[in-house]
């Protein structure tokens, strides 16, 4: 096959015409957006545009927007003892993350790691907002101060929609505050902060079709202060994050949300039911899809087949033409066992062998068929002992 099939979508999404435009527009500003000129503000007034854009996905006030150089960078940022809030302003000793987050959460920001803890889930990988709220009530009995909790908007491996708003409703009748990171969600299913509860959300351009490299930490209220910011200097970013801003990387984020938010609808419609398609064909074979009892992103899918290494189905999938990933893209290029489903408890052997494919709106029925057909061969690769000229 000539043609590449690209169906990694949840590592990064092909960048939109709309925020290639706008890039490349920008690209021509000379002015520094912090500058007072007539080319300073004309910056400006491009960052302040995809400011209102980005805040407009997910029901923020452009104000509570803070650019960051992308979701990682804001996951950190979040993750931090120096948050203030009216009613606390004595920051934070402790932090409560899902079994399941991202890298960059399960890395604690600037917590001690004795100061990190986490909250299991189910065998589906829903987070167990009953476990949650028993820790957060045994806190509170023993007087300790209310935590930050980090829970993800969906997983990245499994696609898995977590219960943020349950998440949401427990954390603040104990008094701490919610972070989500929505960088899986945003631009492709409906995610409003308010009606999440989320104190702080993250996002990041490259996944809804943005630019790689640029992201967003969104506070729900301007009251929220961010006390100690990772970078300080210049006061960019009222404040939270200095440095002159990514003007051309904005504009593509921005151009990118906005064109998400028109398309998300129509096309979340149409990659569930390729998604449906595709699972219907793994379950004529013995492939097992991860989480799929559980509320999951229409365009995602995580599954294993018993005996096939997913470094094997990688790299022979790649020579028939599909870019797929094994468990987490992140950590693509080194196949490393997956945390997520060590969490669900699949046992390693299963696990070892876990394939995402994960899709976006250029993906068409003919793809899919192609790649269950691939899948297929390579199965019957397996079952004739691997000499079917399979490489690795
Ligand atoms: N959070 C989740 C759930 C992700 O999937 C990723 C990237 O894969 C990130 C955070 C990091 O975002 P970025 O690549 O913009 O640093």
């Amino acid at each position: 096959m000539s043609e590449r099939v690209y169906l990694d979508w949840n590592a990064t999404a092909p960048l939109r015409p709309e925020a290639r435009a706008a890039m490349i527009a920008a690209f021509d500003l000379v002015g520094n957006p912090s500058s007072v000129h007539h080319e300073g503000r004309t910056a400006r007034q491009v960052i302040e545009e995809a400011r209102e854009r980005v805040a407009a996905l997910v029901g923020a006030e452009p104000r509570n927007v803070v650019f960051t150089s992308g979701g990682t960078e804001a996951n950190v940022m979040a993750l931090s003892p120096a948050l203030e809030t009216p009613e606390n302003k004595s920051g934070f000793d402790r932090l409560m993350t899902s079994a399941v987050e991202h890298a960059s959460v399960r890395a604690g920001g600037s917590f001690a790691s004795h100061q990190v803890e986490e909250i299991p889930v189910s065998g589906d990988g829903v987070v167990d907002i009953g476990a949650l709220e028993r820790r957060l009530i045994e806190l509170q009995r023993q007087g300790a101060r209310p935590p930050l909790v980090s829970i993800m908007a969906a997983n990245n491996e499994t696609g898995v929609i977590e219960p943020v708003e349950a998440a949401a409703a427990v954390v603040h009748a104990a008094g701490g505050l919610l972070h989500v990171d929505a960088v899986q969600v945003a631009g492709r299913i409906p995610f409003d902060i308010s009606r999440a509860g989320a104190d702080l959300t993250t996002v990041s351009a490259h996944k809804l079709g943005g630019p790689k490299g640029v992201g967003a930490l969104i506070k729900r209220s301007a009251t929220l202060h961010l006390a100690e910011p990772l970078l300080s200097g210049g006061g960019q970013e009222r404040g939270a994050r200095a440095g002159t801003e990514n003007v051309a990387g904005i504009a593509g984020f921005g151009a990118a949300a906005a064109s998400a938010a028109v398309t998300m609808a129509a096309d979340s419609e149409r990659l569930r039911s390729l998604r449906d398609r595709l699972e219907a064909g793994l379950a004529r074979s013995p492939t097992v899809v991860f989480g799929r009892n559980a509320e999951r992103l229409p365009n995602t899918s995580l599954f294993a087949a018993p005996g096939l290494r997913a470094e094997t189905a990688l790299i022979n999938l790649d020579l028939m033409g599909f870019a797929v990933s094994s468990g987490s893209a992140c950590s693509s290029g080194k196949v490393a066992a997956s945390h997520v489903l060590a969490a669900m408890g699949v046992p390693g052997d299963l696990s070892a062998g876990a394939i995402r494919l994960s899709i976006g709106p250029h993906i068409v029925e003919n793809e899919i068929d192609l790649f269950l057909k691939a899948w297929m061969k390579l199965l019957a690769g397996l079952s004739k002992g691997g000499k079917s000229g399979l490489a690795a």
